[in-house]
């Protein structure tokens, strides 16, 4: 079914979504929710689309079919959906498996990083490549789709600081430290610890993000690492997508402390969609899968490496993401008690979407980019103010964009 934004409104009315909203009836709410969300400047900090090589005819400007069961291969992110779900632009993620480390991986990240800046080429009517908070707020409103790009993963820059000062001027707006194995210079949460957080070289690595404009991006490294950074940073940094410990244990997502910390340096947690890192139960399920899914993500990075192998790489992930799934799944709904607990926390400046799309098994009812705005339309229920929802959607972003922006001149100017 093609559905467009207007559209949502009959799903909305007479779908059967559960909206209790104090003293709003369901149907003034949804099309108050569908104003907004229309209105506002929607972001999401992380989208894998692009990183990964795609099933066989998939194309950025054709609607494809979101994953299920049913369907393995489907897609979360593309324009007619990003159209449809009112995404006015997301964080792009350059990515390689973190093993894969040296020249090859400067390399494929250029590539990635090329294939970006064609993207947008190819398409000048619906998107723009935007580098700073301005070009999103101009793109927005000669209503193109924003395309940013999050490098994601620290292993890219090979070490080396002339490497990261090529990628932020080919547009790289923030740097993932770690993905899921340590680096040369920061540990990550998903490896054992072998530098006590960051190495002397990982804080210069920090600095001259800042010095750069290029956000820091604490998603994936350990809470050491985490703890370090906020300490060396100078300007905010974001958790690009990362969910709340408090509610789910998974060692990706948060503390209260960690939230807390992030917010009163002025950045921002982006809310991770994937269903392991939003619900407790499923989370110890997977965990108990956890080694046989570590054997088969092995096995496809030793079977199939490098650059030249991504294609059957990326087939074996989704064999492993399937694997996962016979875990179970949750609702979507629990994103928005992630969104609601870190809120409670820090207050509404401090928490975004990061929606991890085509890089993570969804929960059901948040299956791709055109779900949106069940979001907006849950945050009212929940009696949130409009300013609240469009912080959440995207201002904070757009203000911590700012900040680095306003940061790294003045750093320069020294
Ligand atoms: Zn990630």
């Amino acid at each position: 079914m093609k559905r467009t934004l207007a559209s949502w409104l009959v799903v909305f009315a007479f779908g059967g979504l559960a909206l209790t909203a104090g003293q709003s009836s369901p149907q003034s709410l949804d099309a108050r929710a569908l104003r907004l969300h229309r209105d506002a400047i929607v972001l999401d900090t992380h989208d894998d689309t692009m990183s990964e090589s795609h099933p066989p005819g998939w194309r950025f400007d054709a609607r494809g079919i979101a994953p299920s069961p049913e369907h393995p291969d489907g897609t979360s992110v593309d324009l007619p959906r990003m159209r449809e779900g009112g995404l006015d632009g997301a964080f792009f993620s350059v990515y390689i498996a973190g093993t894969i480390t040296g020249p090859p991986a400067v390399t494929a990240a250029r590539r990635q990083l090329d294939a970006l800046h064609a993207l947008a080429a190819t398409h000048p009517a619906d998107l723009a490549l935007c580098l700073t908070a301005a070009d999103v707020r101009a793109a927005h409103k000669a209503k193109k789709i924003a395309i940013l790009i999050g490098i994601e993963g620290g292993h890219m820059i090979n070490d080396d600081l002339t490497v990261l000062d090529d990628f932020a001027r080919r547009g790289a707006r923030y740097l993932t430290l770690t993905h899921m194995v340590n680096t040369d210079w920061a540990d990550s949460s998903g490896d054992q610890p072998a530098h006590n957080g960051l190495t002397d070289f990982g804080k210069q690595v920090v600095h001259e993000l800042n010095r750069l404009g290029v956000m820091v991006d604490v998603s994936h490294v350990s809470d050491k690492t985490f703890w370090d950074v906020l300490a060396v940073s100078q300007s905010p940094v974001i958790a690009s997508h990362s969910s709340c410990r408090a509610l789910c244990a998974h060692p990706r997502n948060m503390t209260d402390e960690m939230i807390k910390a992030l917010a009163a340096k002025g950045g921002t947690i982006q809310i991770n969609f994937y269903d392991g890192f939003l619900d407790q139960p499923l989370y110890l399920k997977q965990k108990a899968l956890e080694p046989e899914l570590q054997r088969m993500r092995r096995e496809a990075l030793e079977k199939y490496p490098g650059p030249q192998n991504e294609q059957k790489r990326a087939e074996a992930m989704r064999a492993v993401d399937m694997k996962e799934r016979s875990a179970g799944t949750t609702s979507w709904e629990k994103i928005v008690d992630h969104i609601d607990h870190a809120v409670k926390l820090v207050g509404a400046d401090h928490v975004g979407l990061g929606s991890d799309f085509d890089g993570a098994v969804m929960p059901t009812g948040m299956e791709d980019c055109s779900m949106l705005p069940k979001i907006t339309a849950a945050l009212l229920a929940r009696g949130y103010s409009e300013k609240a929802i469009r912080d959440i959607l995207g201002e904070n972003v757009l203000r911590i964009m700012e900040a680095n922006e306003k940061i790294a001149n003045r750093l320069r100017a020294r």
